[in-house]
């Protein structure tokens, strides 16, 4: 079958809707296009799990704040097709940003709680236009199931709690994160980096590694954690650190003494680019 390409969301829809006829169940992945191996694997899974596969490229404008990088994120849609194809992908949803927020659009979806943390706190009403655009994702297209990253560790915690509230008949399916040889996290952004910055860039899955070794060795104090985090950053050069948190993975809430699921994650500034990444621990009552 060819990759099909739809910018409305009737065609969009019609798709869908033909691929239902023939019985085959439907996998999404929602992305922002400038497709690296992260978004293939989430990609491949959908495959291997579905007879159709729906990936969306739009780059949300509500998501961005107004000093971020809305204008100058890469689009290389050209290329993005060539890799969707090479995957068999079904079908590609690339609407303008007209289409999904036609003048007089009013109505936001808010996570509230898991949505003031983390990267909440510094990028005000990112997550209000995350969860709006995937609940417009999910009605559009009303997969079976949609596969999102666990490195948008934040996010993927946000849509699964937006699903179960809302009741959308949806399957989440979070993938690992995919990195570098180095244990950089692909992102989109990586290729804002200078030689330098990408270089040092390391520092957040190092860091990351440092801490969950510490884990492992019996460490349990919260604040023991974030300190040496903060320090592994504040050491890096030309790294500013945005955040440093070790919270409980469900509630995002932080924690003092570390127990169940935890979730220890990093935000960093590199010049103008922020990165992230983390690291899920589950730490068993009697350890
Ligand atoms: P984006 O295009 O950045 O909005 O990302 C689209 C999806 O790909 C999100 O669910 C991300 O979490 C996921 N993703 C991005 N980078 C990675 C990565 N390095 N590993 C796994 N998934 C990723």
């Amino acid at each position: 079958m060819p990759t099909n390409i739809a910018t409305t969301i009737a065609d969009a829809r019609r798709a869908v809707a033909e691929a239902r006829q023939r019985g085959l169940s439907v996998g999404l992945v929602p992305t922002m296009g400038a497709l690296h191996a992260g978004h293939l694997s989430l990609i491949r899974a959908a495959r291997q799990e579905n007879g159709f596969v729906v990936v969306s490229i739009f780059v949300n404008p509500t998501q961005f704040g107004p000093s971020e990088d809305l204008a100058r994120y890469p689009r290389p849609f050209a290329e993005d097709v060539d890799k969707c194809r090479a995957e068999s992908v079904d079908l590609i949803f690339h609407p303008d940003a007209a289409e999904m927020y036609p003048d007089g659009h009013v109505t936001f979806v808010e996570v509230h709680s898991l949505q003031e943390v983390l990267c909440g706190a510094s990028r005000p009403g990112h997550f209000r236009g995350v969860a709006t655009v995937v609940l417009q994702l999910f009605n559009i297209v009303q997969p079976d199931a949609a596969y999102f990253g666990q490195k948008d560790a934040q996010q993927a915690r946000i849509i699964a709690r937006m699903i179960r509230d809302l009741h959308v008949p949806v399957r989440l399916r979070v993938m690992p994160i995919v990195r570098e040889s180095d244990g950089l996290a692909l992102s989109s952004r990586n290729q804002y980096l200078d030689a330098e910055q990408r270089k040092n860039a390391v520092a957040l899955s190092r860091a990351l590694q440092e801490a969950r070794r510490r884990v492992e060795q019996g460490e349990r104090t919260a604040a023991v954690l974030v300190k040496l985090l903060t320090e592994r950053i504040a050491a890096t050069p030309g790294a500013v650190l945005d955040y440093a948190a070790v919270v409980d993975e469900a509630t995002l809430q932080p924690l003092t003494r570390l127990a169940g699921k935890v979730l220890m994650a990093l935000a960093v500034r590199y010049g103008a680019t922020r990165l992230i990444d983390n690291t899920v621990l589950e730490i068993r009552s009697d350890s």
